[in-house]
């Protein structure tokens, strides 16, 4: 049998507060056979592109601080991923298939649920894309926007966090439908992007405004109709009264409370009775059985230049740590990637 050496980033030990590479550990001692046992119902991948989530955090917690468990430290980081199939003892792949979905932060995988995965068939695109657009956060952009909001033309919408995986998605699309559209994000650069980049009607630096209630105003003088939640803490309690009678809002993250002990308290949430707003949250995975119908609409979107997606790409395993603790401090410029391997 083939045994390879098998590179990997392990947790350390968990995690309080904000995450930092010290807390990630890069392993090449384990080694791993390129052949499944006989009868083997699991499939062996190379990885080749992962994904860095900001919901990794959550495991990185020794109390379930994620809906789903905890990591146990001294093992691989869990996440999802692009990878390409070795040797299959499931009958849904064989070698060569391309799949997105869960994996491991290593370079080969034996992945014992495959049926979680899903088989790439389009690889007329970046196949990076299936971490980003193509993948979880095209998902959850998707299902937090159209499903949760149900959007009409002309709508006003705001997205926190609005330059990231799913947020530069949330404005194209509310662009798309003929909304007006709002986005915040962290530096310069992030807001020339939504302006110029994504089509954002206006955008703003959460970072320099001292009164963020007034930012707010100054760009939604008649209040908001949609907002696409993925900061939570501030910038939450300045949104609610200015939220609009019969608004919605899509509670898709709060990633400003991921590294407190404890989270911020929101005072203004007297508003959601005054509007009668509807606040929704939803988790992705749920709405995973409409992904071909959000592939039928996407793909044609990306293939006639009608919308675009910003990765930032980190090069190597190595680099895995760095990145997942970039996305805390904002470092990120788009979809964080990590490129185990390029086939
Ligand atoms: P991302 O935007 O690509 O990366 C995270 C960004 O959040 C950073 O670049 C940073 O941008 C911003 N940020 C970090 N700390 C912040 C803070 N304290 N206050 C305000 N902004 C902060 O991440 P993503 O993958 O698109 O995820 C966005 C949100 O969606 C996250 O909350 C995530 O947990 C959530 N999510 C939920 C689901 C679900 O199923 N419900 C699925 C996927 C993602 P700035 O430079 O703009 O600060």
């Amino acid at each position: 049998m083939a045994q390879v050496k098998n590179k990997q980033i392990v947790l350390k030990n968990y995690v309080n507060g904000f995450p930092k590479e010290s807390d990630m550990l890069i392993v090449t001692s384990d080694t791993i056979n390129l052949n499944l046992p006989e009868g083997s119902n699991a499939v062996l991948v190379k990885n080749l592109y992962l994904s860095c989530d900001p919901y990794i955090r959550g495991r990185m917690s020794k109390t379930k601080g994620s809906y789903i468990d905890s990591f146990t430290p001294g093992s691989p980081i869990e996440g999802l991923g692009v990878a390409k199939v070795l040797e299959s003892g499931h009958s849904n792949f064989k070698k060569g298939d391309l799949v997105w979905g869960g994996t491991r932060w290593e370079e080969y995988s034996v992945l014992n649920a495959p049926e979680t995965l899903f088989k790439i068939e389009q690889t007329d695109v970046p196949l990076s894309y299936y971490t980003g657009i193509l993948g979880m956060p095209g998902m959850t952009a998707y299902a937090g926007f159209y499903e949760v909001c149900s959007p009409k033309k002309g709508e006003y919408v705001f997205v926190s966090a609005a330059s990231g995986a799913v947020g530069q998605l949330v404005g194209q699309f509310a662009k798309l439908l003929g909304c007006y559209v709002v986005g915040s994000a962290g530096t310069k650069e992030k807001v020339d992007l939504l302006k110029n980049k994504f089509g954002y009607d206006e955008a703003f630096n959460y970072k320099e405004e001292q009164d963020l209630d007034a930012a707010l105003k100054r760009y939604f003088p008649d209040g908001i109709d949609i907002y696409f939640e993925n900061v939570g803490g501030k910038m939450l309690d300045a949104v609610l009264p200015n939220m609009r009678l019969n608004s919605r809002i899509s509670v898709c993250g709060m990633i400003s409370q991921y590294n407190q002990e404890q989270g911020d308290g929101v005072r203004n949430l007297f508003h959601i009775i005054t509007k009668s707003v509807l606040m929704k949250g939803f988790i992705v995975t749920h709405f995973y059985h409409m992904y071909p119908k959000y592939m039928e609409m996407v793909m044609p979107l990306i293939k006639q230049g009608k919308i675009c997606y910003i990765e930032d790409i980190a090069e190597g395993l190595e680099s895995a740590p760095t990145a997942l603790v970039g996305l805390f401090s904002g470092r990120n410029v788009g979809k964080q990637v990590v490129v185990v391997a390029r086939e």
